[in-house]
């Protein structure tokens, strides 16, 4: 009987692959590349979002998904008219009880597809499933994944190990500026402490230059000293969450949380930013603001709509009220 059977490289003829600047490319972006450059591909990013990238992946989502993946549709649609082979989606559920991801991670590969489908658009899209509660490590899912592009066992272990290697480095380094930052503020005499604002939100959020970007530059023209909760050391970031709750089953906001937890003792604020709407934030976000007593916290949710409209101007309230404080206060004005 003849049977038809999976071709075993089916991304053998891809060599430009496409990946959306947004998501998880703020946290993996690192990785994937190397990844795929290790196995002899060419990495196509495309530029960082904009209006138009909104728009035209609000265009192409349905109206419950949240900002972050409006924009990730946009990046997706960028790719594709970039003429890519491919775009890599990968499909992520977590590494372990307590270190998920979004629901939205896990769907993304099927999201995409349908919703190009749906707007008459096609996508090829490469994914890999990550999911390290079952019995497969990540290792050996883009070990499997290599192979699937037609690379032996070996070359895509080194791939791997190559990718794992650079992400290290590029996250370490991140980390090792923002305490080295951190430390030098800590030196100074209280009243030479410039005002110091830890902006907690997913990465893609707090890094896209079309959302976060215009916090972070609102902030630093007023003069403060700007720290990024998903900059800190996100192992120790992670345990430390487990001090604030033992049940809260999303990853990355156990690292905001524990990085919160963990330089309290040196900010004068915290910007919660949040992209409209996001089930996990509405969630941690209200569970920070009720339970992390004694800095001032300023809450930010964008949307598709308005986007960051106003948000300078919430922003400069912010610092002005935070340096008035620090100053003394109405009584020594
Ligand atoms: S965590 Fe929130 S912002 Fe991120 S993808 Fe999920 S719903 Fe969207």
């Amino acid at each position: 009987m003849h049977m038809d059977r999976a071709p075993r490289a089916p991304y053998a003829d891809v060599k430009r692959i496409g990946i959306p600047r947004a998501l998880l490319y703020y946290r993996y972006g690192i990785a994937w590349q190397a990844f795929f450059e290790h196995l002899g591909l060419e990495v196509v990013l495309d530029a960082p979002s904009d209006r138009l990238t909104l728009e035209t992946g609000d265009h192409l989502s349905v109206d419950e998904c949240c900002l972050a993946s409006k924009l990730f549709l946009g990046h997706v649609l960028a790719l594709v008219e970039r003429g890519v082979d491919a775009v890599f989606v990968p499909s992520i559920m977590g590494y372990g009880r307590f270190e998920t991801f979004c629901t939205k991670f896990q769907a993304l590969p099927d999201l995409t597809v349908n919703a190009f489908a749906v707007a008459g658009k096609r996508v090829r899209v490469v994914s890999v499933r990550i999911d390290e509660r079952g019995d497969e490590s990540e290792e050996q899912a883009f070990i499997g994944l290599g192979q699937r592009f037609g690379a032996s066992r070996k070359e895509a272990k080194r791939a791997w190990r190559a990718a794992v290697a650079a992400q290290r480095a590029y996250d370490g380094a991140m980390a090792h500026e923002q305490e080295a930052l951190v430390k030098s503020i800590a030196k100074l005499p209280e009243a030479d402490r410039p005002l110091t604002i830890l902006v907690a939100a997913h990465p893609y959020v707090s890094h896209d230059p079309f959302v976060g970007g215009v916090v972070e530059d609102a902030l630093r023209e007023q003069g403060a000293c700007v720290l990024f909760a998903d900059e800190t050391d996100r192992a120790r970031s992670l345990k430390r969450s487990y001090d604030f709750s033992h049940s809260i089953p999303w990853m990355v906001n156990r690292e905001l949380i524990g990085s919160i937890l963990a330089l309290h003792e040196v900010i004068d604020g915290i910007v919660l930013m949040s992209a409209y709407p996001c089930g996990p934030d509405s969630m941690c976000d209200d569970a920070i603001e009720r339970c992390i007593k004694g800095k001032p916290i300023l809450t930010l949710t964008v949307d598709a709509q308005a986007g960051t409209a106003g948000v300078e101007t919430r922003v400069e309230s912010f610092v002005d009220i935070l340096s008035y404080q620090k100053k003394g206060g109405y009584l020594n004005a």
